[in-house]
């Protein structure tokens, strides 16, 4: 077998998860195992609690860290959040919505949805109505995906925040925050969500394989009364001094380390200005996307501008056409990954993520090698769609530090 030729230069991951992994991140990763009893390993895992506290802006809060990725922290709070017979309110975002539900059915709980707009955020007063339907209180939870990674539509907290108080039920307000998490405000207190649950992977500009559950005082007293059978992802034991009984076995070290210097970079650049870097990132794809419409194959599929996420942008495509030989092309010739559609959405668009270690450069490049590959496959967009995210970051450049 011969070996097959080196690419020069750099790939571009615009996947929105996983995220190109910052040079300190690695370096961090890169050191020996300690012993289980090295302070340093507490060092690192605290270091990692409270860079992510500060992330979530609570302080009211515990972090829960898992050795898995996304799906185990959402099996996580069913396990301790939702007890037997009781419900989970899943309001409809699309794929990561559903996704979760039937992973909450799966674990043999029942979930009441609300039905899913497509192009559309989260409806608040349908959530307001659902729980003044539940009039026996059996919904436990209200499971909110604040980013759909597939829709890349961003629904608002607060509305939701407003829309269970509004109803006056007792249910946990629960927020999905992997994809959002260092890309869209959220303040966790202020929003009053009970339990938040994130991975390393999007965001956070790590290698996959961290999850965590933030857990204020009402969400880890449902879990202390929830009878569920469970062990691995039980919150109980998890508030503990000790590491091992933290990771409910050995700490995956290296990940942390990676978790610690990438949280680090985050709080270096200030909160703020990751967010403004995400919105400027952001604003450069919805300029390109806003001239390749013109060619009238191509639109957002968010309908509402407002609602179009930082972190990941999704373009519809025309019926037929073939999105795999679409990120083929810009994957193996140009050196670009973007991705699919996922469920209901599958083969009716792409993905754009502008999430995590990203910077105009890049974006730039990752925009002008989509625009590449659509002509090539002979897709009709608008010309200047690049040239209209160029104007666009010299506007908001000329308009003052972001
Ligand atoms: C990626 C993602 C998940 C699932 O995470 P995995 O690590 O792939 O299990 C869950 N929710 C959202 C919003 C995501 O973007």
């Amino acid at each position: 077998m011969t070996t097959p030729p080196r690419i020069p230069g750099r790939r571009f991951l615009h996947s929105p998860g996983p995220t190109p992994v910052p040079d300190e991140v690695l370096h961090a990763m890169s050191r020996q195992p300690m012993d289980m009893g090295d302070p340093r390993v507490d060092a690192v895992i605290a270091a990692c609690e409270n860079g992510l506290k500060r992330l979530l802006q609570t302080e009211a809060a515990d972090v829960f860290f898992y050795a898995s990725n996304g799906h185990g922290v959402w099996e996580a709070v069913v396990q301790n959040l939702i007890p037997p017979g009781g419900a989970a309110l899943v309001p409809g975002t699309g794929h990561f919505s559903e996704s979760w539900a039937v992973q909450t059915e799966a674990l043999g709980r029942r979930v009441v949805r609300t039905p899913w707009h497509e192009g559309w955020p989260i409806d608040p007063a349908a959530v307001t109505q659902a729980l003044r339907d539940d009039r026996a209180h059996e919904i436990a939870a209200v499971f909110v995906v604040h980013t759909d990674t597939s829709s890349g539509i961003t629904s608002d907290l607060a509305a939701l925040r407003a829309a269970i108080d509004a109803a006056d039920h007792p249910a946990l307000f629960v927020v999905d925050v992997v994809a959002s998490l260092a890309a869209e405000p959220f303040d966790m207190d202020a929003l009053r969500a009970d339990a938040a649950v994130g991975a390393s992977q999007k965001g956070l500009m790590c290698p996959p394989g961290v999850g965590f559950v933030a857990v204020n005082a009402p969400a880890f007293e449902a879990a202390q009364r929830n009878p569920a059978p469970r062990y691995y992802w039980d919150f109980v034991p998890r508030k503990s001094g000790l590491s091992y009984r933290k990771f409910c076995g050995t700490p995956p070290q290296n990940l942390l380390a990676g978790l610690q210097a990438a949280l680090q970079l985050l709080h270096r650049e200030g909160l703020p200005n990751v967010l403004a870097r995400h919105r400027q990132l952001a604003g450069l794809v919805h300029a390109a996307v806003e001239g390749w419409r013109d060619g009238g194959a191509l639109d957002f599929f968010a309908r509402e501008p407002a609602s179009r996420s930082s972190a990941v942008t999704t373009v519809t495509v025309p019926p037929g056409t073939d999105v795999d030989a679409l990120r083929a092309v810009a994957r193996e010739d140009f050196q670009v990954a973007f991705a699919g559609a996922l469920g209901p959405l599958h083969g009716r668009g792409f993905r754009i993520g502008h999430l995590g270690d990203q910077n105009p450069a890049g974006l730039l490049g990752c925009l002008a090698v989509v625009e590449a590959a659509l002509c090539v496959q002979g897709i009709p967009v608008g010309a200047g769609g690049v040239q209209r995210a160029v104007l666009a970051l010299a506007q908001m450049e000329r308009s003052g530090p972001r």
